[in-house]
């Protein structure tokens, strides 16, 4: 349930949040989706901010107990948990406040093979079935890690695709630095992350197959495929 940014959520339910949060960050850690330079994860329980502590990844290695998530208001205060506001910080209230009648969830990931496409400062487009949901990822013009204009380009990226954030998720693509991702709720931002993520390999790895552009060509050959399919099914 998506409660509004004036209700106050229960205990029960920010509890929720922190376990649910330390739960996913370690998984996105294994799996290569969060690398230990970077990646934080919020959720927004009402007029709270459920995030990540600093240092999760460096310092911490994931392995975060529910209590060391940090609570927070929408002022920045911290109100309970241990340790200090994640550096992205910016684009977590931004995001978290803009848009929050569409999503609850914004992972910040430097996941290996989208790690590739931002270095590189390329869009993703989807080139699977399970990824065409999300449209092409873009790129932002280039903004520091950290400050306030990068979360303003990334705000400025997803106005106008509130529908895939309420549907699942969106993302932008930082370039030089990784993901940033909105989701209509956490388990469909870490869902997003990872499927963005094998999309980006197969596109690398496509090229390897076929040769470098005809990895684009097959992403058309995939469009005209299942449109056709369901043209001739109707
Ligand atoms: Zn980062």
């Amino acid at each position: 349930m998506n409660l509004s940014l004036t209700e106050s959520p229960s205990a029960d339910a920010i509890q929720a949040a922190r376990e649910h949060i330390a739960y996913i960050g370690k998984l996105l850690f294994e799996r290569f989706l969060f690398d230990a330079a970077g990646g934080n994860i919020s959720v927004r329980v009402g007029n709270r901010i459920v995030i990540s502590p600093r240092y999760s990844g460096s310092m911490r290695h994931w392995q975060l107990k529910p209590e060391d998530v940090l609570v927070t208001d929408l002022d920045r205060n911290i109100l309970d948990g241990s340790g200090q506001l994640s550096r992205e910080v910016n684009v977590h209230f931004k995001l978290q406040t803009e848009f929050s009648e569409h999503g609850t969830a914004v992972i910040h990931a430097h996941s290996r093979n989208i790690l590739v496409f931002a270095s590189q400062s390329r869009p993703l487009p989807p080139v699977l079935e399970a990824t065409r949901k999300f449209g092409v990822t873009p790129v932002i013009e280039f903004a520091p890690a950290h400050s306030p204009r990068l979360a303003e380009r990334v705000a400025a990226s997803l106005r106008g695709r509130e529908v895939r954030i309420m549907g699942h998720a969106a993302g932008v693509i930082a370039p030089y630095h990784g993901l940033f991702l909105m989701g209509k709720d956490l388990d469909a931002a870490f869902d997003a992350v990872e499927r963005l993520d094998n999309n980006a390999y197969c596109i690398m790895m496509g090229g390897m197959l076929v040769g470098g552009l005809g990895v684009m060509e097959n992403q058309h050959k995939m469009e005209d495929i299942i449109s056709n399919y369901k043209e001739a099914q109707s």
